[in-house]
């Protein structure tokens, strides 16, 4: 183990094996700091979405599903082992396939085999109940895995998402198709390499990178395919519900946030504005759980407000595989767009633009998709930027007065993924922490997410929860057996 693994992009992983799409086909996948093609990757279609649940469902019903729990378990230790030899590379791929700086792809990918050898941990530990009842009877649970699982994941953490679904879904016995988004394809096949380097069997684990509209939509009504575990946005999300209900499969949703970082006046600023600034920048925007609203109590909101213009500045934006970079562009050209309006409605809406506001076009630049980390202040909770999920280095401020109108503004959008608390407050922590509408709240830290802290959304932000003994749920069915102790069954017509 630790030897090097070579990645190759230009076929799909199904059963086992490295095979050419039947129904997609070659296609660039463009890295968003230059604009330009760095390579040719596999795209399938609805027949290799086929051939995919076939090899999953076959490795189900075969080599995987007779394992038992502690030889589950080996194996993922297994491949987790692996998986931390090759972070660098993994860290590597992502970086230039979706442009996030690579000291962030380090740590974070850095994180990731831990997540494996956790739900290894808890492979061999999924027992039941009994259920007491009388002598004539003995009634036990078993928990038993769902079969197997479509995995759809997003362009902006590709290799996090897929770490948060297999760990939990093989720790239960299950099987997996992976689809990661069109746009970022490359470290999930990269991590399908892994999966193969590890001997697991194959089907176990097969990765389709394809459209969400052909090969995810076939996932989605798939009739072999139990589960779907999903990441992305709310609109995927509802059709994904309305497609999938003709199979009547359940479905777990990791979807957007518009998170609150309520910052009161009694905190330690000088920490608070480190949480605040990295978060609003960090993955250059691009994430579900960033401060993108930042709430101030109204003494120290000018100076908030200033701390972050000039922390703006000095945040270094560039090449993504640059060491030195914090920032790297957006993931891709309609992200990009996408930032770029959302800017434009700030302005219009009367919102005091502070800090960049542009698209970076030096020369290094110009040609990928970078725009300056960007701040708007005097933001009204009612505004569209203060409302809908930018997805962009683009941060608001408003001020608030007090508990209640933190808690009111924290909890006026259709958002509840995450929250962070800054206060020196004890018992401020508790009461304010207790009113946001959130699935995860920080208090005094902002973003510390670990394999063990259950991780998902309130409200619009999704159903189920990834990370933490919770994750294992969606992935098993309860069976309850109830054995008879004498064996008698009564003569229902006999008298
Ligand atoms: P998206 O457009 O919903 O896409 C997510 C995935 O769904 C992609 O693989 C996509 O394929 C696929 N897809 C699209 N239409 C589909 C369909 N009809 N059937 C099946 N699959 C389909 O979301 P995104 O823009 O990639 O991701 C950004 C969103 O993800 C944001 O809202 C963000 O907040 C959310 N997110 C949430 C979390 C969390 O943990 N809560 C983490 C990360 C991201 P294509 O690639 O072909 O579009």
């Amino acid at each position: 183990m630790g030897a090097t693994v070579a990645f190759q992009f230009d076929r799909l992983f199904i059963g086992g094996e490295w095979v050419a799409p039947l129904d997609g086909g070659l296609r660039a996948s463009i890295d968003p700091a230059t604009g330009r093609s760095w390579g040719q990757v596999a795209y399938g279609g609805v027949q290799d979405i086929d051939r995919a649940v076939a090899a999953a469902r076959a490795a189900f019903e075969g080599p995987w599903g007779r394992l038992a729990g502690w030889e589950r378990a080996a194996m993922l230790r297994r491949f987790a082992d692996l998986y931390a030899t090759q972070v660098e590379a993994l860290a590597q791929v992502e970086s230039q396939d979706n442009g996030r700086a690579i000291r962030e792809s380090r740590a974070d990918i850095g994180l990731h085999p831990q997540y494996f050898h956790w739900f290894a941990s808890l492979a061999d530990k999924l027992d039941g109940r009994t259920i007491p009842l009388d002598d004539a009877v003995h009634a036990f649970t078993s928990r038993v895995p769902v079969g197997v699982v479509g995995a759809i994941t997003p362009w902006n953490v590709p290799l996090m998402a897929a770490t948060w679904k297999l760990g939990p879904a093989l720790a239960a016995g299950c099987t997996v198709v992976l689809k990661p988004a069109e746009q970022t394809p490359a470290s999930s096949l990269a991590l399908a390499h892994l999966v193969e380097a590890a001997g697991l069997p194959p089907g176990v684990v097969n990765m389709v990178p394809g459209d969400g509209a052909s090969a995810g939509a076939r996932l989605a009504t798939h009739p072999d395919v139990a589960k779907i575990s999903f990441t992305g946005s709310g609109a995927t999300a509802k059709t994904l519900l309305k497609t999938g209900a003709d199979t009547l499969k359940r479905f777990t949703f990791e979807l957007g946030g518009k998170a609150p970082h309520v910052i009161f006046a009694d905190a330690d600023l000088e920490q608070a504005l480190n949480a605040a600034t990295g978060s609003a920048w960090a993955l250059c925007g691009q994430s579900c759980a960033l401060g993108a609203r930042v709430l101030v109590e109204r003494p120290i909101y000018d100076q908030v407000v200033e701390a972050f213009r000039r922390t703006a500045g000095r945040v270094r934006v560039g090449a993504p595989l640059d060491p030195a970079t914090h920032m790297g562009p957006q993931a891709h050209q309609q992200q990009l767009d996408k930032t770029l309006g959302y800017i434009e409605i700030g302005r219009d809406e009367g919102a005091t633009l502070v800090a960049g506001g542009r698209r970076i076009e030096t020369a290094e630049l110009a040609a990928g998709y970078f725009v300056e980390p960007t701040v708007f202040a005097d933001v009204t909770p009612s505004m569209r930027i203060a409302q809908e999920e930018i997805f962009g280095p683009v941060v608001a401020i408003l001020p608030f007065d007090g508990e209640d109108e933190a808690v009111a503004i924290a909890n006026d959008t259709s958002y509840g993924l995450a929250a962070g608390l800054w206060t020196s407050d004890v018992g401020r922590a508790h009461r304010v922490a207790a009113r946001i509408q959130a699935g995860m709240v920080w208090v005094n830290t902002y973003r510390y997410i670990r394999w063990s802290t259950p991780y998902g959304g309130m409200k619009a932000s999704g159903w189920g929860r990834e990370n933490g003994v919770e994750a294992l749920d969606p992935y098993l069915d309860t069976r309850t057996t109830i054995i008879s102790t004498t064996g008698r069954f009564a003569d229902p017509f006999a008298a």
